[in-house]
């Protein structure tokens, strides 16, 4: 366990997505599950419940160190390729109407290392960047989950 009482920061990734009637964000590898507004978002495991993360397993709230490790993702994840001998500068090109948030989240409970990052058992984002979207979708999002959300 690394921390107890102080917040991590860390970085990920979130879907942006319309539930009924206002865009949430959603977890970027587990789909539709959505996190709450103004609540804390609590890691559950159908092994563990509410005791993830667990040791040895792969439950809890994932995040990246670095934003440099969650862009690393969203470029394998929209399958743009790196050159040989070095990295690609820009964000990839999205799929219309698929808005990507990039940002730094807020990590606390039981928080385990892992490789380039953390497993948390609460997490609420602390700031969000939009990649994609409409213009007003950084409001509708800085209005339902209270941070600073910074549109494209
Ligand atoms: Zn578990």
């Amino acid at each position: 366990m690394i921390a107890s009482g102080v917040p991590i920061i860390a970085w990920r990734l979130w879907h942006v997505r319309r539930h009924e009637d206002a865009y949430r964000l959603e977890s970027f590898t587990w789909h539709h599950v959505s996190w709450p507004a103004r609540t804390r978002f609590e890691a559950e495991c159908s092994t563990h419940g509410a005791a993830a993360p667990v040791r040895g397993h792969e439950c809890g709230i994932y995040a990246f160190r670095t934003r440099e490790l969650a862009e690393d993702l969203l470029r394998r994840y929209t399958g743009v390729r790196q050159h040989y001998g070095r990295t690609r500068q820009e964000l990839p090109p999205l799929r219309q109407g698929c808005p990507i948030a990039i940002g730094r989240v807020s990590l606390w409970g039981r928080v385990l290392a892992r490789e380039n990052g953390f497993r948390a058992q609460y997490a609420y984002p602390y700031e969000l960047f939009l990649i994609g979207g409409q213009d007003d979708l950084a409001g509708q999002l800085r209005r339902l989950y209270a941070v600073d959300v910074w549109p494209s």
